[in-house]
């Protein structure tokens, strides 16, 4: 195995960022599975019992406090975070076009997908910076794809490529400094967003973000991709 790492996953009760979860621990890894709330976070740890070491929190990333909070909890165990893995995401005001989509729709999707993403960055990065090793996994989609985006979700789409672009400039603030920061792209996942007829399990839809959550020195850094290949930004 690799060196065993620390990874914070947020949004990890169910769907990718459970699974995610459940790979890292897999692979050796101490996992922060972080949810809303304790009781959430506690049952889905629960259910990865027997896959490794997975200790549950508390993070809602559209709240600065609970941010800090355990920031300043996981400082104060000298816990060390290694991996960010920011998948916590919502899907709203789906099929309602760019000129109809409401205000309360943009502000909170992108509270949540967005800066919550930024903020989660702000509260792990500079001590990854500091221990000169880190990861950061944007859970992004082809929806945020510029290169070929139509009509759909605008509120999700138009947050998923400021999400990319969140990406690109991280990584480019931290080049060189044994931090790799990528987007990925989970594919169509059969998840509460994804729905039952989406084509990919959870685990198909892990993998990309697991191989970037775990890259090696020399891994990529300030790119898009999904099946483990770079994609058009
Ligand atoms: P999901 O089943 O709906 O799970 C979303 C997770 O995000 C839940 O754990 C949810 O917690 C959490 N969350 C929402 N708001 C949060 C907040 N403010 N703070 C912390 N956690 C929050 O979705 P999924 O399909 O697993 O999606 C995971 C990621 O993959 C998302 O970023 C999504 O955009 C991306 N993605 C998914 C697909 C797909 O086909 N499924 C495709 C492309 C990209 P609660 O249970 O408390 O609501």
């Amino acid at each position: 195995m690799t060196e065993r790492r620390t990874a914070l996953v947020t949004g990890a009760n169910r769907g990718i960022g459970l699974e995610v979860c459940r790979q890292l621990a897999a692979k050796g890894h101490h996992v922060i599975l972080t949810a809303r709330s304790s009781a959430k976070a506690k049952a889905a740890a629960a259910t990865l019992h027997g896959d490794g070491d997975v200790s549950p929190a508390v993070l809602d990333v559209t709240d600065a406090r609970s941010i800090q909070l355990l920031a300043r909890e996981l400082a104060s165990r000298g816990v060390h975070v290694d991996i960010v893995v920011n998948n916590a995401g919502i899907l709203v005001g789906e099929s309602r076009g760019v000129l109809e989509t409401t205000d309360d729709d943009l502000r909170r999707t992108f509270e949540t997908n967005v800066f919550g993403a930024i903020a989660v960055g702000r509260a792990f990065v500079p001590g990854m910076i500091d221990r000169r090793y880190g990861r950061v996994v944007n859970v992004s989609s082809e929806a945020g794809q510029l290169s070929s985006m139509g009509t759909y979700a605008p509120a999700y789409s138009m947050s998923k490529s400021a999400l990319n672009a969140f990406t690109r400039q991280l990584a480019a603030a931290t080049r060189g400094k044994g931090i790799l920061v990528n987007s990925a792209c989970p594919g169509w996942v059969r998840t509460d967003m994804g729905g039952a007829s989406a084509p990919r399990s959870v685990e198909e839809g892990a993998d990309t973000i697991v191989w970037l959550a775990t890259l090696p020195a020399r891994g990529p850094t300030g790119g898009f991709f999904s099946d483990r290949r770079g994609i058009e930004w």
